[in-house]
Formats: structure tokens, C-alpha cells, sequence
């Protein structure tokens, strides 16, 4: 397994509409472990393809390494879609991989039911509440060209992506 370089905001792979995956092949399980390890390398809770240049359908998350401080059971999602969501919203303070040294708070459903094909390439579904159905949503939208800033007002929108500007260009200076 290898770790993955994570691509940056405004990289145009993260505004892509990712491509359905119809074949479980060697490369994608490969490129499914490399997802996990990148995660975990970079203290994430989840991973979406496109962050490491693959515009295609495909989502690690591990929720139990932020809750526990320790690597949980990995769960490996291709082509997930949400069949089911909460109308009840609730709002957590979101970061990204891609999105260095960003915060947004996003209002989101708290809780959500996942559909996705396993690497046995069967059909399965989760239901996910709290933090899990918030980083499911979060990489999922990752997979339709979606970041977190994309649900703040313009006017906040552009508050966010001048700070964001601005420390992307100090982090290149060093
Ligand atoms: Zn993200």
C-alpha cells in the first residue's frame, strides 16, 4: 500500500463529476487500499477518489480513528448514493483534506442511509447517524464536484476563500 500525494483546492479534479465505477478490477481494490492508507496518513475521518486524482466513485471512511485515536474498520464504498436522509438538520464544523487549514460549519441531515457496492462487488446499504452520516455526506459530495464552502452565502463564501488564498500562498512560500 502506498500513500497518496492529496490534491488542493482550486486543483479542477475536485469540481469534476465522477465517473460510475462498472468493473471491481485489481486497480481499483489497489487504489481503494492506497485511499485507506493516504486517510490514515493524513489523520483524516474519509477519502473520496477525485482528492487523490481519480474522478471516479469511490469513498473510504473510518470514523472510529477521530472517536477512539486509533485506525477502526475501514469501510470501502464504491458508487455510494444517499436512498434516504433526516429531515432533521444539524450543523458540524467541517474540515477537508483538500481544504487546508479550512472550517465551515455545514447544516446537513443527521442521519442518512447509504447505498454501494462492496469490494465483493455486492450491494449494500448503511444507515449512519451523527459523525458518520456528516463524513458520508461529505465525501459523497466530493464525487459531484462539491466542497464545503460551496454551502456558505457568497458573501461568507468569499471571506473563507480569501483567507484560504491567502494561506495557501504563505504554505508555498516555505
Ligand atoms: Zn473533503
Amino acid at each position: 500500500m502506498s500513500v497518496l500525494p492529496i490534491h488542493f483546492h482550486p486543483d479542477a479534479v475536485l469540481r469534476k463529476k465522477c465517473e460510475t465505477v462498472t468493473e471491481i478490477t485489481t486497480d481499483i481494490l489497489t487504489l481503494l487500499d492506497d485511499m485507506v492508507e493516504t486517510m490514515y496518513d493524513e489523520d483524516g475521518i474519509g477519502l473520496a477518489a477525485p482528492q487523490v486524482n481519480v474522478p471516479k466513485r469511490l469513498i473510504v471512511v473510518d470514523v472510529e480513528q477521530r472517536e477512539k485515536g486509533e485506525p477502526g474498520t475501514p469501510i470501502k464504498l464504491i458508487n455510494p448514493e444517499v436512498i434516504m436522509k433526516s429531515d432533521n438538520l444539524t450543523v458540524l464544523d467541517e474540515g477537508c483534506l483538500s481544504l487546508p487549514d479550512m472550517r465551515v460549519e455545514v447544516a446537513r441531515p443527521d442521519s442518512v442511509t447509504v447505498r454501494y457496492m462492496g469490494i465483493n462487488g455486492a450491494t449494500q446499504e448503511i444507515h449512519a447517524t451523527d459523525l458518520l452520516a456528516k463524513c458520508l455526506q461529505h465525501e459523497i459530495d466530493h464525487l459531484n464536484g462539491v466542497l464545503i464552502f460551496d454551502y456558505l452565502s457568497p458573501l461568507k463564501r468569499n471571506i473563507v476563500l480569501r483567507r484560504y488564498q491567502k494561506n495557501m500562498r504563505h504554505a508555498g512560500d516555505m
